[in-house]
C-alpha cells in the first residue's frame, strides 16, 4: 500500500469529474518539512507555531522565530505555507508562562485572547513571520476567533507593524493574506461579516465539533461519541463552504476528520476542494480523490444530510464501497 501511495507523489489530486483538490499538510516544526516532499502535498495548510514554544524553556526571541519561520518557508521551496499565530492555554502549556489554573482550559485563556492581552507577544511574532517573509507571500491565520471584533484588534496590530516596518525600511512580504479559524460556533453567524475582511478561512473541525457536541476532545469517554459525519456536523460544514462560496473566499479545513478517507470524501461532497491533514494520510486520501465522482456524491449526500438526523457514516461508507473509492 505505502508504495502504492508513493507513486501518487508526483500525480495531482484530481477528481473522476475533473475537480481539482488542494492537498495540504500540518506541520508544526522544521524536522516535519521533509514530509512536504515525501507526502507529495500541495503545501502546508497549518503550521502550529506553538510547537516551537513548546518545547523552549522561555519566550523564543524575535531572532529565533524569524530564524525559524525563515527556514520554514526556505524548505518550502514556494508551496504555500499558513502560519497559524501562537494558539496556546488549553491543553497547550508553556511551563514558563505564568497564569491562573482554570476550570475549563478548553474554553479558557488561549489562542487569540491571550494574544489580543498580551499584544507585544503577538506583535512580535508576527514581525519575525514579516521578516522571515520578506519579498515572498505570508498567510497569517488566527486561531480561536469568536467575534469579529477580535478579528479587526488583531489585524490591527498586524497594521502596526506595517508601518513599523516601512518605518525602518525594511522590506515587507510581497502579499500578506490574513485568515481566521472557524472552530467556534459563535463565528458560523458572523460569517456574512468576516468573511468579506479575509483573505482565507479554514475549518478547525477539532474544536468546533468538541464545542458543537459539547465533548471534550481530549476525553476517551466522550471524544469519539459524536461522528464527525453527524448530519448536524455536515450541515455547518456545508453552510460555511456555501457562505465562502458565495463570498468567493478561499476556504479550507484542517482538523484530523481530513486524514480520514470516509469523512474527507464527505467534505468534497459538501464543497470543499481544499484540505489539510497529517503528513501520512496524503497518499491514502489522494487515492480516494482520484477515484471519486464528486457530483455523483454530492446529490446522494445533499439528500442524506437534509432527511436525516443522526451519522450518516454507514450509508457513505456504502457510497464508497459501491464506487470502488
Ligand atoms: C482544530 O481545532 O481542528 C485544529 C486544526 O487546531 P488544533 O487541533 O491545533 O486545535
Ligand atoms: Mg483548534
Amino acid at each position: 500500500r505505502q508504495a502504492r501511495f508513493s507513486k501518487l507523489r508526483h500525480v495531482q489530486a484530481i477528481t473522476k469529474d475533473g475537480e481539482r483538490v488542494l492537498l495540504n499538510m500540518n506541520a508544526g516544526l522544521t524536522v516535519d518539512l521533509p514530509h512536504l516532499y515525501q507526502s507529495g502535498a500541495d503545501g502546508i495548510g497549518l503550521y502550529r507555531t506553538e510547537l516551537q514554544f513548546m518545547v523552549a524553556s522561555r519566550f523564543p526571541k524575535m531572532e529565533e522565530q524569524r530564524k525559524t519561520y525563515n527556514r520554514i518557508l526556505d524548505m518550502a521551496g514556494g508551496r504555500r505555507v499558513i502560519f497559524r499565530s501562537l494558539d496556546v492555554g488549553g491543553d497547550k502549556v508553556l511551563p514558563y508562562l505564568r497564569r491562573v489554573k482554570e476550570e475549563n482550559p478548553a474554553l479558557g485563556w488561549r489562542a487569540i485572547r491571550m494574544s489580543l492581552d498580551r499584544p507585544a507577544l503577538f506583535r512580535t511574532q508576527a514581525r519575525a513571520l514579516m521578516r522571515a517573509a520578506a519579498g515572498r507571500e505570508l498567510s497569517l491565520m488566527l486561531p480561536f476567533i469568536a467575534d469579529v471584533s477580535e478579528l479587526l484588534g488583531a489585524k490591527a496590530l498586524i497594521d502596526k507593524e506595517v508601518e513599523h516596518a516601512k518605518k525602518h525600511s525594511h522590506e515587507l512580504p510581497s502579499e500578506m493574506r490574513v485568515g481566521v479559524m472557524v472552530e467556534i460556533p459563535a463565528i458560523l453567524y458572523q460569517l456574512d461579516q468576516i468573511l468579506p475582511l479575509v483573505d482565507f478561512i479554514s475549518v478547525g473541525s477539532n474544536d468546533l465539533l468538541q464545542f458543537l457536541f459539547a465533548a471534550d476532545r481530549e476525553n476517551d469517554r466522550v471524544a469519539r461519541r459524536f461522528d464527525p459525519l453527524h448530519s448536524s456536523a455536515l450541515k455547518v460544514l456545508r453552510e460555511i463552504a456555501a457562505k465562502a462560496i458565495a463570498h468567493k473566499t478561499d476556504f479550507a479545513l484542517c482538523g484530523e476528520m481530513a486524514g480520514r478517507p470516509v469523512d474527507a470524501m464527505a467534505l468534497l461532497g459538501l464543497g470543499f476542494r481544499s484540505i489539510s491533514m497529517a503528513p501520512a494520510s496524503v497518499g491514502p486520501i489522494k487515492a480516494m480523490v482520484l477515484s471519486l465522482d464528486t457530483k455523483k456524491l454530492g446529490e446522494m449526500l445533499n439528500g442524506l444530510v437534509d432527511g436525516n438526523c443522526s451519522t450518516i457514516r454507514r450509508e457513505l461508507t456504502e457510497f464508497a464501497r459501491k464506487e470502488n473509492i
